[in-house]
């Protein structure tokens, strides 16, 4: 039997496609392998997010071509740089980008082309990937945004909603698998329902699967702030089954950035925002960026003084990297890689010492987690998740004391804090 081993590169999102992939192949009959090196095929799932990320999809691409492997390049790089990549990897055996892989392994015997041509509808079909008691569902994809420094409405087109039935039937069968929390995703979750005529569609999908028995947690992730209505808030507050915790990432504070960006809404949007949300006992994840063209000293200035303020629990900075076909891309002036460095290390500095305190003020309670296994780092701690952090991307908490199944919920009692982390004892 032939083996195969997906390597999943990127951000969260591509996971889920990496999951439906590998469903695909074990459905055709073939044995996974979990170290590549033992694999007849590998499937390399690329991420362009970022010029970081796309450097980091070829260089793995290439390490296997040399080894000899067998390599199928899926994902965001083939829906971009197709001619290119046809053109210099010569190696790779297919190209496969989003909205192919239904058919994927079963053409891999009788190729004509090394290039799958997407079909329509088929990009948001595909499923979950649960790890373990999470379970990511994405429930759209595309955008229809147009931020002028993103490539995603190019590469993944506007966005495409999945009907409400299917998630319905996707969160029953997860529920029965023993999943206790849902991460629902996309890339502009915010604008869910939008394309199927239903401006309230989030809202109306909370309602309907928050009605549906099993998963006790569900949390929503990347909502644009223009997309913060006090129905969403309403039903994230009082709904005990959603999380009390939102992804919004605002990118900048300038209006005159977020215009540079093209961010719907600018400043008012973001500040409206964070309105409807701050004293509702709601948790905010969120990323900024430094760099932008339009980012002068005053507009950074600005940035930091928002932040300072401490709205929100968890932040992601990044900085701004130039992506060919973006209008961001030629915009004016650039500014130099050392002064974005030295803007990220000062709001990443800013925001430690926020969690820092913040996480401070939990010594001494005691909260519910979600128990995940044995800490990343030693097993012999375990390791759980509050409402307030999510998985990957947020803190944990750290146990070092007492025993429960892994996915439980179990009480723990915090004894101290880190900058990102709790630590405490099941009690
Ligand atoms: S909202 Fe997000 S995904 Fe959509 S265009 Fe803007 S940055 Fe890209």
């Amino acid at each position: 039997m032939k083996r195969f081993s997906v390597i999943s590169l990127g951000c969260s999102k591509n996971l889920v496609d990496s999951e439906y992939i590998c469903e695909r192949f074990l459905h055709a009959g073939f044995a996974i392998a979990e170290d590549p090196q033992d694999a007849d095929i590998v499937v390399v799932n690329t991420c362009d997010f970022l010029r970081s990320a796309v450097e980091e999809s070829i260089k793995a691409i290439l390490e296997l071509v040399d080894e000899g492997k067998d390599v199928i390049c899926a994902g965001c790089l083939v829906s971009r740089y197709k001619k290119e990549l046809l053109k210099e990897l010569t190696g790779v055996r297919l190209f496969a980008g989003p909205g192919t892989y239904d058919t994927l392994p079963d053409v891999l015997d009788d190729l004509n082309d090394r290039y799958m041509a997407p079909y329509f509808g088929q990009v948001v079909s595909r499923s979950f990937i649960s790890t373990g008691s999470s379970a990511y569902l994405k429930v759209c994809e595309g955008c229809s945004n147009h931020c002028n420094y993103c490539l995603i409405p190019s590469l993944r087109g506007e966005l495409i909603s999945k009907p409400v039935e299917i998630i319905e039937k996707e969160i029953k069968h997860l529920a029965d698998s023993g999943v206790k929390e849902i991460v629902l995703i996309g890339q502009d979750l915010g604008s869910y329902g939008k394309d199927l005529g239903n401006p309230v569609g989030l809202v109306e999908l909370l309602n309907r699967i928050a009605g549906i028995g099993g998963p006790e947690w569900i949390r929503i992730m990347y909502v644009h702030p223009a997309s913060i209505s006090d129905e969403l808030i309403d039903i994230i507050r009082d709904n005990p089954r959603i999380c009390p915790y939102i992804d919004m990432p605002i990118q900048h504070i300038s209006d005159n950035v977020l215009k540079a960006m093209a961010r719907k809404g600018g400043r008012p949007a973001v500040e409206s925002a964070i309105e409807k949300i701050v004293d509702k006992g709601i948790s905010i994840r969120s990323t900024v960026m430094v760099g932008h063209p339009g980012e002068d000293e005053h507009a950074f200035y600005e940035l930091e003084e928002f932040i300072s303020k401490g709205y929100i629990d968890h932040l992601g900075v990044f900085e701004f990297s130039p992506e060919p076909g973006t209008i961001s891309y030629s915009m004016k002036p650039q500014l130099p890689g050392p002064v974005e460095g030295r803007r990220k290390h000062r709001i990443m500095s800013i925001q430690q010492e926020i969690s820092r305190n913040r996480l401070k003020s939990f010594v001494g309670q005691k909260i519910k987690v979600l128990l995940m296994g044995y800490h990343s780092e030693t097993d012999l701690l375990l390791e759980g998740r509050a409402v307030f952090q999510a998985p990957d991307v947020d803190g944990c908490v750290i146990i070092n004391q007492g025993d429960a199944p892994f996915g439980s919920f179990c009480n723990v009692e915090i004894t101290d804090s880190l900058d990102y982390d709790l630590i405490g004892r099941i009690v």
